[in-house]
């Protein structure tokens, strides 16, 4: 039995002069409040063009009414929508009037709260209704849209239910000592443990591109001093927002920019250029924040001057005193000073990978702007879903649980390895909010004759 809640209303558009302004109400007092607003609630699921007054009869506004009865609606209970003028005022008197006949104004993202206590939509999916709300770019939009449709939640539920057999397998070893079966050392345990790590596997890695496609990717620009930072910044962003001079120590603070690369929402920092030492303590303050930016973000483009410093020994340099988590790219700039030409490397064996370009022609930007957008995830070229730094660190502990349980059950430590696989599931169940052990329980007694 779901529990009575109290009824709730707010504006669902946004707030100023527009077309229309919808006011949405939900809750057990939809019925009671829509009769004594309009008279009578139109017939489920049909527009109906009316008018609602004040409590003393003074005409609010005239629109369309659409009434959903519980619990085919969003949030799953009654609800009320009103479609009137787009005007703070009559919406503010339309708002007014239905909290005078008992409801209260909802909390932010209360509607979508409720749709998922009323189980119409699990905790993966809410985020990603806000996700698509907050899209910059149409891929992060698309990625939101295929999240809110559950793709990222029927992996994660694929992963849960194979876990779940794994688990009935390993509990049943502990339950079952005096049966023949060697359960610990057996084949099927073995497929069902590395089924379970590739699906966590799979899952953690979209969820980890889904995270930087929804949030965007951060990107710093580091290098000496007037080996094109702020040309790159600019050339990337497609206008001038960084200044550019020849006086080397233009750029003493962070200067950060939001800009599309290839579809993927990226954010540009221009850091204040790297040197061994200075006596200006205004640059040493902007090289102290650079590197702090250096250390947050996402992906590192260490900008060396192609002509001046064709070693990249500015980058040789500098390398001890880089953050290792952070990847690198090595990008030769003013390639247009050189007579001969030079090509991109894959990287490896230590080496970061690296592109020449020229931010003033802008050669090879259009490489190098691929290779950002691939770090983003983008190379995926849809099929990827959108999702968020708490669901890649349940799901990181998830896989740390499982794969520490690997372990033990090698070492056919099967209590050890259940409790640690019992910790795996309540971090999966974290990913989309519902934890429950009945769930396991049902499973064991469905698959196992106890009474044989
Ligand atoms: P920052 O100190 O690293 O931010 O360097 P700036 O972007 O201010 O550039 C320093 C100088 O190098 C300026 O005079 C730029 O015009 C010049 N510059 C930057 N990129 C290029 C390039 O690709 N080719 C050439 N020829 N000059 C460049």
């Amino acid at each position: 039995m779901r529990k009575k809640r109290d009824t709730i209303v707010a504006c669902a558009t946004p707030p100023g002069r527009g077309g229309v302004a919808v006011v949405r109400v939900s809750g057990d007092d939809v019925p009671a409040i829509g009769r004594a607003l309009l008279g009578e609630l139109p017939p489920p699921r049909h527009a109906r063009f009316t008018c609602w007054s004040d409590e003393n009869g003074a005409l609010i506004d005239a629109g369309i009414v659409l009434y959903f009865v519980a619990p085919q609606s969003y949030t799953g209970e009654h609800t009320l929508e009103l479609h009137g003028h787009g005007g703070d005022i009559p919406v503010e008197a339309l708002i007014q009037r239905i909290v005078k006949l008992g409801a209260r104004r909802a909390r932010p993202g209360e509607f979508t709260e409720r749709a998922f206590l009323n189980d119409k939509i699990d905790l993966t999916q809410a985020e990603a209704i806000a996700d698509l709300i907050n899209a910059t770019t149409h891929r992060a939009a698309q990625a939101a849209l295929r999240s809110m449709q559950g793709e990222f939640s029927a992996q994660v539920n694929a992963a849960r239910a194979a876990l779940t057999g794994l688990r009935v397998y390993v509990e049943a070893a502990i339950d079952f000592p005096e049966e023949e079966i060697d359960f610990l050392g057996s084949q099927e345990l073995r497929e069902r443990l590395e089924d379970v790590q590739s699906r966590l596997r799979n899952v953690l890695r979209g969820a980890e591109e889904g995270a930087i496609l929804s949030r965007g990717l951060t990107v710093a620009i580091a290098g000496r001093p007037n080996a094109g930072k702020s040309t790159l910044m600019n050339a990337l962003a497609g206008r001038d927002v960084a200044i550019v001079t020849d006086v080397p120590g233009t750029t003493r603070d962070l200067l950060r920019e939001h800009v599309q690369v290839n579809g993927v929402a990226v954010e540009l920092v221009d850091t204040a250029g790297l040197r061994e030492s200075t006596d200006d303590p205004i640059e040493a303050e902007g090289m102290r924040r650079a590197r702090e930016a250096i250390a947050t973000a996402d992906h590192l483009l260490f900008l060396v001057d192609a002509k001046a410093d064709p070693k990249a020994r500015s980058f040789e340099e500098e390398r001890a005193r880089l953050p290792e988590g952070v990847p690198v790219t090595l990008v030769y700039n003013k390639v247009d000073l050189l007579r001969r030409s030079l090509s991109s490397t894959p990287g490896g064996n230590g080496a970061p990978p690296s592109f020449p370009v020229s931010a003033v022609t802008g050669a090879g930007l259009a490489e190098l702007k691929r290779h950002i957008a691939a770090k983003a995830g983008a190379e995926h070229n849809g099929g990827e879903f959108s999702a968020r730094a708490r669901h890649v660190e349940a799901l990181r502990r998830a896989k740390q649980h499982l794969d520490a349980a690997a372990g033990l059950l090698g070492g056919k430590q099967a209590e050890l390895a259940a409790f640690e696989l019992r910790q795996a599931q309540g971090a999966l169940g974290e990913v989309v909010g519902d934890v429950t052990s009945d769930e396991l329980l049902g499973r064991i007694f469905s698959s196992f004759c106890i009474g044989k």
